[in-house]
């Protein structure tokens, strides 16, 4: 619900040139539970997902976190936060374990693929990292992988490992980007209750993009849809199912 604090975007616009990628979207990320946003390829998901994490400045509209106004700081500061995020096209660091890989995520945060910044670590730092790792890699059932390569594993493990990366981080609001993608019927499933356990149990928001329908459909609270940039329709999962006019965007697409 609007005012409810969390990551609020209000009548956002971005335009590339003179085509406008996300015209007038607004949505809010409450500090807990689960908010899709979906629509049809070149929507504008990842547009809007940008403009929040402040890889790209917004042509018009507003962006805050628990009542800040953030539409012009650096991803640094809001990933200082609270803010962090995941990739569409994963990125991890071959040379390093599962484990550093995860540890990453609370070491420096992460800005796109790159770490943030290196901290040389106090003894007690270093404990609080380690100990950050191993929760998260609990939370995702791949405390088993923590010394394997990322390269040595499947799309799924490495999707998990991604996941860990970004709950290591600490953020109160997690923003994934098709986070699924790769993943087979039966991993999509133990996804989807990694992402409400993560919820039930650290107390965090998460906005997801996700094209897998059946997992958005299973796991969200509640759905923004956009369709060539616009809002079309939000809703909970039910009144989705049920729009007309969602129908028609996803028929349109096809
Ligand atoms: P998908 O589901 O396919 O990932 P999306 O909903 O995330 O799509 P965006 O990637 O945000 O959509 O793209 C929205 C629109 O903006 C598309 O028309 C796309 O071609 C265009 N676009 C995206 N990035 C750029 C860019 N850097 N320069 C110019 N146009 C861009």
């Amino acid at each position: 619900p609007a005012g409810a604090g969390g990551l609020v975007v209000d009548k956002l616009v971005v335009k590339y040139g003179g085509h406008t990628a996300v015209n007038q979207i607004s949505l809010t990320a409450p500090p807990r539970g689960l908010i899709g946003l979906i629509g049809p390829n070149g929507a504008g998901k990842t547009t809007t997902f940008n403009a929040c994490t402040g890889l790209l400045r917004p042509t018009g509209g507003r962006v805050s976190f628990f009542g800040d106004e953030i539409t012009d700081e650096a991803p640094h500061q809001r990933a200082q936060r609270g803010i962090g995020r995941t990739f569409q096209r994963m990125e991890l660091f071959d040379s390093l374990s599962v484990r550093e890989n995860v540890a990453l995520g609370r070491e420096g945060g992460m800005a796109g693929s790159r770490p943030l910044r290196h901290l040389r670590s106090s003894r007690s730092d270093a404990a609080k990292v380690r100990e950050a790792a191993e929760s998260a890699l609990a939370q995702c059932g791949i405390e088993a992988l923590a010394d394997r390569r990322p390269a040595d594993l499947s799309t799924g493990q490495r999707r998990l490992v991604e996941l860990a990366r970004c709950i290591a981080g600490g953020f109160r609001i997690m923003l994934l980007d098709e986070p699924s993608s790769g993943l087979d019927k039966a991993e999509t499933v133990v996804f989807g209750q990694i992402l409400r356990s993560l919820i039930a149990d650290r107390g965090v928001g998460i906005l997801l993009v996700e094209h897998d329908m059946a997992l958005v459909m299973s796991v969200c609270d509640y759905l923004y849809v956009m369709d060539f940039g616009q809002p079309i329709f939000d809703g909970t999962p039910a009144e989705v199912r049920e729009s007309e006019i969602v129908r028609a965007a996803y028929l349109g697409s096809e």
